[in-house]
């Protein structure tokens, strides 16, 4: 049965707050139970995402694939505590997020989470450069600038730092995302659709990029991607379908 209440924590809440054994499940930077989200609009409820189980292991990598609509975007702002589910938990770094209060839930973010969107979210009024040390000055680190400009050079902006995002392209802005999301090596990044708006040639050095981080870092990726490659290249494929996980399947190493 859908649950009424689209902002509901009580199916959080009548859980207990489960502390993991001392085995493998403790590695685990992120983990869903019966993860639902219902929207009610009008009197009319639509559920877009329904029982999602889900595990990530710290360092690991995993794809999210499935038709446009079927809940991928939904189920990444529930993971990463942008949004709140209707049914189930999230647990990010040990810590179950439905028990956190709006403040708490943005500090954890800040510190363990970074996270591209499909629409970028660049603030309008900063430069590139200025962007990309929003997560490091939420911190009270003040001396990311040099750091901040490597990343940028990285994704080969170097001689964009001071542009304003109106005066960047699609794929510019979506690399000044991804230099903003790498920047304060989160244990976990979401990148919703990360090279959606990059041709090859751009794109190709941004997934160097984000697996290198992964390896050298440990920084676990949940990709969400339509590009095949790229969704090869992780441990692991989850395809959704209407809300659902409807496969999970092991990529095979070389
Ligand atoms: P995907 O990322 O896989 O394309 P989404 O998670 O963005 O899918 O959306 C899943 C479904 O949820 C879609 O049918 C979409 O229309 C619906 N949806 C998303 N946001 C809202 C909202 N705020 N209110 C109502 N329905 C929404
Ligand atoms: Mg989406």
């Amino acid at each position: 049965m859908i649950d009424t209440n689209s902002s509901s924590s009580s199916s959080v809440n009548s859980r207990p707050n489960v502390v993991p054994e001392p085995s493998s499940v403790n590695d685990l930077i992120l983990e869903t139970r019966d993860l639902g989200r219902t929207y009610r609009n009008g009197g009319h409820e639509l559920t877009v995402l329904q029982a999602v189980n889900l595990s990530v292991h710290a360092g690991e990598s995993c794809a999210i694939i499935g038709p446009s609509g079927s809940g991928k975007t939904t189920l990444l702002g529930l993971c990463a505590g942008l949004d709140q589910p209707s049914e189930g938990w999230v647990r990010l770094a040990g810590q179950q997020l439905g028990l956190l209060d709006e403040d708490q839930r943005a500090a954890l973010r800040n510190r363990m989470v970074g996270f591209v969107f499909q629409n970028f979210q660049l603030i309008p009024t900063l430069t590139a450069l200025e962007n990309v040390l929003v997560p490091l000055e939420l911190r009270g680190q003040n001396d990311g600038g040099p750091e901040a400009c490597r990343l940028l050079a990285e994704v080969g902006l170097q001689d964009r730092l001071h542009h304003y995002p109106s005066q960047l392209s699609g794929g510019e802005q979506q690399r000044v995302a991804l230099a903003r999301a790498f920047v304060h090596r989160p244990a976990l990044l979401f990148a919703d659709e990360p090279t959606g708006n990059l041709d090859s040639a751009t794109s190709d050095p941004i997934v160097e990029m984000l697996f290198r981080l992964n390896k050298e870092t440990g920084t676990a990726l949940v990709l969400v991607t339509h590009d095949p490659v790229l969704a090869a290249r992780t441990g692991r494929v989850i395809s959704m379908r209407a809300g659902r996980i409807l496969t999970e399947e092991n990529n095979v190493r070389p």
